[in-house]
């Protein structure tokens, strides 16, 4: 029989909640409802928001006793989503919503983003809870549809319409962090101390129509396709913040180097798959994603257009739009389709010792390192009230397994074992901190 966070996630794996972005979802109710009850078995109560209908999103708070944090009556946010990026079949080696069991691992859309940690999130308070215990503060555990599509009809609603579900909250924990990578046989746990900002923009070449026959010098295909090639191999410098100086320092340190002789890109590619991953979370990007020019072959049409996502450290986004503006010359046109804000919270202070301390207990062995996520999280809406987010969903993983490759990716599974980890690291740190 299965460990029980395992089967929970197994059991959420098997809800089809795919997100097909454009208000489309599918199964978050119902995942909503299997959770809600669940949290009611423990006796908890529970608020259920519909942002639409389908689009359900549920919530309890389990009573802290305060004892010994004196003045501090701060609850903590401990949140997941249940929806899951789309999922093609015929490109995963097994049933992308069968939740199969195999190699000591759970397999399946949402097996590392996020339904591990939705299940991991339960397991740790029911620990708590059926232990007769209390954790020392209050803490609001959620789960948000519509995540990954930006909250429109999950954390942004509920932050907008309901914001009385989080009162009294300052800081909370979530996804996309917290999990080991292993670096020259060390293991090291990448705690997510902020999120990167986005902007996407539309850039817009205009020029004259004509016979494909004609000698052109104003086409618009070409005017964008120059500019789509600047920003496709702009080489962004590597932006040392407090985050990226701690994490650079500290891999260098793992990997051996010298940070005054090799350069942050030479030690972060020197550790292997877990670079790939680590490289977009030091620097701007700007990646072409999608084009639209022309209807006829021999025709050439008079505008053309190209969509260009740009993550960029929080708070720099109008310089680097400056910048851009630049690259590019000012005969294409810029315009922006969507922007949201970044976060950069600080890798020191009572939550970020704690989630350190507990890691130290429980993998004496690892180090915690910072880092900023080049995507976004709910913890982006949270800030709207106030509440300080990190990403801690604790894993202990296999040196070979590339976990932050899995995330929207195929064949997403987690070890049986890591969730267990998970669930009495989470267990540990929301009963004592
Ligand atoms: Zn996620």
């Amino acid at each position: 029989m299965l460990e029980e966070t395992a089967a929970i996630a197994q059991d959420l794996i098997r809800f089809n909640t795919t997100n097909y972005g454009e208000g489309k979802s599918e199964g978050e109710t119902e995942a909503a409802e299997y959770l809600g009850a669940k949290l009611e078995e423990l006796g908890l109560s529970t608020t259920y928001v519909d942002a639409a209908p389908g689009r359900t999103s549920v919530f309890a708070r389990v009573p802290g006793s305060y004892e010994g944090l004196g003045d501090d009556r701060s609850a903590l946010v401990l949140h997941g989503h249940t929806d899951v990026v789309p999922a093609d079949p015929a490109n995963w080696t097994v049933d992308p919503f069968a939740g199969e069991v195999k190699d000591g691992m759970l397999w399946g859309r949402g097996a590392v983003d996020m339904k591990d940690m939705d299940a991991m999130m339960y397991g740790a308070v029911a620990d708590i809870l059926r232990s007769g215990k209390q954790p020392r503060r209050d803490i609001i555990v959620g789960y948000f549809s519509d995540e990954e599509n930006g909250g429109v009809f999950g954390s942004g609603y509920v932050v907008d319409n309901n914001p009385e579900i989080f009162a009294g909250a300052t800081e909370a924990i979530s996804e996309v962090g917290g999990y080991s990578i292993t670096m020259n046989g060390e293991r090291a746990y990448l705690l997510q101390t902020g999120e990167k900002a986005l902007i996407w923009i539309k850039l817009t070449a205009r020029g004259t129509a004509a016979h494909g026959s004609r000698v052109m010098e104003n086409n618009a295909v070409t005017k964008l396709a120059e500019a789509v090639a600047i920003l496709g191999r702009q080489q962004w410098p590597v932006r040392l913040s407090d985050t990226t100086e701690t994490l650079v320092r500290e891999i260098a340190r793992i990997m051996g180097a010298d940070p005054t002789q090799v350069s942050p890109d030479e030690i972060i590619l020197s550790t292997g798959t877990a670079g790939g991953f680590i490289r977009g979370s030091l620097r701007t990007t700007t990646n072409p994603t999608l084009l639209k020019a022309g209807y006829k072959h021999n025709v050439i049409p008079d505008s053309a257009e190209a969509f260009i996502d740009i993550r960029t450290f929080p708070g720099e986004e109008d310089a680097i739009l400056a910048q851009v503006r630049e690259l590019i010359g000012d005969e294409i046109e810029i315009t922006i389709t969507h922007r949201d804000i970044g976060l950069d919270n600080p890798f020191e202070g009572k939550l970020v010792d704690a989630m350190v301390g507990t890691i130290a207990t429980h993998d004496p062995e690892a180090s915690v390192l910072p880092y900023m996520l080049s995507g976004g999280t709910d913890n982006k809406a949270l800030s709207k009230l106030g509440i300080t987010g990190y990403g801690f969903a604790p894993l202990k993983l296999p040196a070979e397994l590339d976990f932050p490759g899995m995330f929207h990716g195929v064949d997403e599974r987690v070890p049986l074992d890591a969730l267990v980890f998970g669930r009495r690291v989470l267990g540990d740190l929301l009963l004592n901190y």
